[in-house]
């Protein structure tokens, strides 16, 4: 597909300012978000942050841009402590439930990834596990010793920052400003406060263990992000996204591994989301105003909180309120209120609704419109609340329209690919989600049952067949039971 004329600027926490994008090598993109630590059950921090960077890749993909979008599932490294110290989050875990530390990994990467479906949230292109790329990790461990920009103390491997004039440009501290902020410093190994672990030496009782040349141990938690985002994307690549909260040290670290073993600029353009916030405080474990998805969507649907979180701005804070929650559920049912009312009017047309739907010849002036305000909006740094607000301008319009207008077929489809160009493909915005399907599928799969045992009370053998036959056929398979009909997929 040819890329398409654009505009797009994206903030850049690098240069702190708007920059024209150009990619290393369009229409290719390389981008890399750092993924969840899989711990515990996601919550709507990881909603605000990985719809944010599915619109992102959606818009790009729009655009015609070719993206390789990686992202990570911390599973082994990440500590209590954000730095150096604590224990590993997905042990702990393991140690309070008694099970293996990678049982934690597997059910909480699958309940994440469950979560997301129901968010829309398309899957990226490689969800690499830093367990699974401790080779990777230790060559470049290896790379940046041999470079001298990091030491061993007793099997334990440190970052060097003073051989490392850069490090800091990225939150804007210096090595000297984090000396003089230092707290007492408990860990004497390291040379410089600031230094961090890139390999530790494995403490009694842990379970995570690989064999290194330094010591039996396992990697620093910023090592794996580096390894991974360069072993798919190259040494140097277009976009890193990931939370505020993980610009220092998180990043700043990941740079400094980078580009301290390839010599080379890592990441041309470093995108940051903000966070959430509950009644305007910080969301949190320990203040007990902490909300996972999975009691969200007891009572919003997810499609809900999508367009809610699309509402504002992803570097803007978003302040989870149920106010704003049912003003954001009035908003998607006049969305997908105009689309099921296109479809509608469209079925009452005599052969007015074939498939797929013909592309209008021209749309009406107040559609252009729409359509380039909707860009000029995400081409500003993908501006979601200002380009919900043409979409909420072309649904009253359209609305309008089909009241007191002649319509004809070319207008309806208009209407139909704005709002499926704009909402659904590029927003994710859409009716369809999986939990509409998980709470209709059984409802319709009972229909049939009912459908075929009435034709079987009445002798129609032939027809309750077909019924079992067809349902077969798409994967649902009925079993008769003493207790009556029961079914499955296959
Ligand atoms: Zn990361």
């Amino acid at each position: 597909m040819a890329l398409k004329q654009n505009n797009l600027h994206v903030y850049n926490t690098l240069s702190r300012s708007k920059e024209i994008f150009k990619p290393i090598a369009p229409p290719f993109v390389g981008m890399y978000v750092c993924g969840p630590t899989v711990y515990g059950d996601a919550h709507i921090g990881h909603a605000k942050s990985y719809v944010s960077f599915d619109v992102i890749v959606r818009y790009l993909r729009h655009l015609g841009y070719n993206v390789r979008y990686v992202q990570n599932i911390t599973d082994v490294g990440h500590l209590t402590d954000d730095a150096d110290q604590g224990e590993d989050k997905v042990e702990k875990k393991a140690r309070a439930e008694q099970v293996h530390p990678m049982q934690i990994a597997e059910k909480f990467t699958r309940s994440y990834f469950e979560d997301m479906d129901r968010l829309n949230v398309r899957r990226p292109d490689i969800s690499p596990r830093a367990s699974g790329h401790i080779i990777e990790q230790i060559e470049l461990v290896k790379r940046l010793i041999a470079a001298g920009h990091a030491y061993e103390i007793d099997g334990n491997v440190y970052f060097d920052v003073a051989s490392w004039p850069k490090y800091g440009r990225l939150s804007g501290r210096s090595v000297d400003q984090m000396q003089a902020g230092a707290r007492v410093e408990v860990n004497a190994e390291k040379r410089h406060p600031a230094d961090f672990a890139l390999w530790k030496r494995i403490e009694p009782g842990h379970i995570m263990r690989w064999q290194s040349p330094w010591s039996l141990g396992y990697p620093g938690w910023h090592l794996e992000c580096s390894a991974m985002s360069m072993k798919y994307l190259g040494e140097s690549f277009d976009i890193h996204g990931g939370g505020i909260e993980n610009q220092f040290p998180h990043h700043e670290d990941e740079i400094a591994q980078a580009e301290a073993a390839t010599g080379k600029s890592f990441v041309k353009y470093w995108l940051h989301n903000n966070m959430v916030t509950v009644g305007g405080q910080k969301m949190g474990k320990s203040l007990g105003n902490f909300i996972t998805l999975q009691d969200a969507f007891k009572k919003w649907d997810p499609m809900v909180l999508r367009l809610f979180i699309l509402q504002s701005h992803y570097r803007s804070p978003l302040d989870f309120s149920d106010e704003a929650l049912g003003a954001a559920k009035e908003g998607l049912a006049r969305i997908l209120g105009l689309s099921e009312r296109v479809i509608r009017t469209l079925m009452q047309w005599p052969g007015g609704l074939s498939y797929p739907i013909p592309r209008p010849s021209d749309d009406r002036p107040f559609v252009v419109d729409a359509r380039r305000r909707f860009s000029e909006a995400m081409d500003d740094d993908f501006n979601t609340p200002l380009a919900l607000a043409a979409i909420f301008d072309l649904v009253r319009e359209a609305n309008r329209s089909i009241e007191t207008q002649t319509l004809s077929m070319d207008f309806l489809h208009s209407i139909y690919y704005a709002l499926f160009d704009l909402c659904e493909e590029i927003l994710g915005l859409c009716a369809e989600t999986s939990a509409a399907a998980s709470q209709y599928v059984p409802a319709l799969v009972q229909i049939f049952i009912d459908l075929r045992n009435e034709a079987r009370a009445a002798k129609n053998f032939a027809q309750a067949d077909t019924i079992r036959k067809r349902l077969d056929e798409i994967g649902i398979v009925l079993e008769d039971t003493p207790e009556g009909t029961k079914w499955r997929f296959k």
